[in-house]
């Protein structure tokens, strides 16, 4: 993983404003710290105010000269900062009242209710335009900075993945494992991990987001093992099946038909496919197998700053907003099809993959047989 390659900041920022999003609002106020870290660098409290012409950062003292010392060294962007006094509401006013704003658009999905009251007790003369997932959309392709530290934490979750049968075994606790997959992550090279290490073992394993207990793991157990490390901020995210001993017909059944469901769905996976045509590959393998009514999920999601976002790549019709996007060339999303029986226990395979305009790569490499331990 070379240092070569540095965030493309401004090339971001200019993004912001050619999006089709740009007509509706003069200026955006971007208040999610992974959207500012996205567009800026800056990983902190903060809350910048970007119009096509001045990007400000505005933060209190804390921060204020850790951000100036990165900006000078150029690992933040090279933007305007502006320190917060007292009030970030009342900073806010000051600054759009200087860039002479008369509206902007705020993030819906990230300003409280009592945020916005007070930013328009402060600023009544503004109109504030909500906005959904306008950074969040530019995120979900992801440039080549980003497709170079995914890869790394791909790597990296991988090196763990092809290691479990180390850890996972009969007589050790749900808990142990997942302490020895979260440290072998950070051995391999990750900062932390991306979400809280699920290991479910046994009837658990029909939980598809079970947290480790300390139940111990037995002969005819199904263990789901979902982990994933994070590198400079980027997140991988791997699922694989342990197989405690005597596994049933039943279990071993349902783990084929998961596995056939996961093929189809990365061979559906391409850009320009609608992001709920990989679902309906999965479903469709599913039910066909008399697991329809057992995927309790959808397919996949994107991959990125964070573990969980777009695109998502859900059931036709559930949600028209993400799943009737099209798919992406540099988009990267997961794919995790699954099954879950009740008293039986759940399988779920699920692999990390960038979409190309041919198919897609998969950026993962783990064996996806049942692991015999
Ligand atoms: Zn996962
Ligand atoms: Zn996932």
């Amino acid at each position: 993983m070379g240092d070569s390659l540095r965030p493309d900041w401004s090339g971001r920022l200019q993004r912001l404003w050619r999006s089709a999003r740009a007509s509706s609002a003069p200026a955006l106020v971007v208040s999610s710290p992974v959207n500012i870290k996205y567009l800026t660098g800056f990983d902190g409290t903060a809350l910048l105010v970007a119009t096509p012409a001045a990007t400000w950062l505005l933060l209190d003292g804390r921060y204020e000269h850790a951000a100036r010392d990165a900006r000078a060294a150029g690992a933040i962007a090279g933007i305007d900062i502006r320190r917060v006094e007292s009030r970030f509401d009342s900073t806010l006013a000051s600054v759009t009242a200087e860039l002479e704003l008369a509206a902007c658009a705020c993030e819906a999905e990230s300003v409280t209710v009592a945020t916005l009251e007070a930013w328009r007790r402060v600023m009544p003369a503004m109109a504030f335009i909500p906005t959904y997932q306008w950074v969040e959309e530019l995120r979900a392709i992801k440039d080549p900075f980003e497709l170079e530290r995914i890869r790394a934490a791909c790597v990296a979750t991988s090196e763990v993945g092809r290691a479990l049968d180390t850890w996972v075994g009969a007589g050790r606790t749900e808990r142990e494992i997942a302490h020895d997959i979260d440290a072998a992550l950070l051995r391999a090279g990750c900062t932390r991990t991306a979400f809280p290490t699920i290991v479910a073992s046994g009837p658990a394993s029909a939980h598809p987001h079970a947290r480790p207990t300390d139940r111990r793991l037995r002969d005819g157990d199904l263990v789901v093992l979902d982990f994933g490390g994070v590198i400079d901020g980027y997140c991988g995210d791997l699922t694989r099946m342990a197989g405690v001993g005597r596994v049933s017909a039943e279990a071993r059944t349902m783990f084929d038909a998961v596995r056939a469901a996961h093929g189809a769905a990365l061979a559906a996976v391409r850009a320009q496919a609608f992001a709920y045509e990989v679902d309906t590959a999965a479903r469709r393998v599913l039910m066909e197998h008399g697991f329809g009514e057992a995927f309790l999920h959808a397919t996949g999601h994107g991959l990125g700053l964070e573990v969980h976002e777009a695109p998502r790549l859900g059931r036709a019709g559930e949600d028209r907003s993400q799943t009737a996007n099209r798919l992406e060339a540099g988009m990267v999303c997961t794919i995790e099809p699954g099954a879950y029986l009740e008293g039986i226990g759940g399988v779920r395979l699920e692999d990390d993959v960038l979409v190309t305009a041919e198919g897609s790569e998969v950026l993962t490499d783990v064996p996806r047989d049942l692991l015999p331990v």
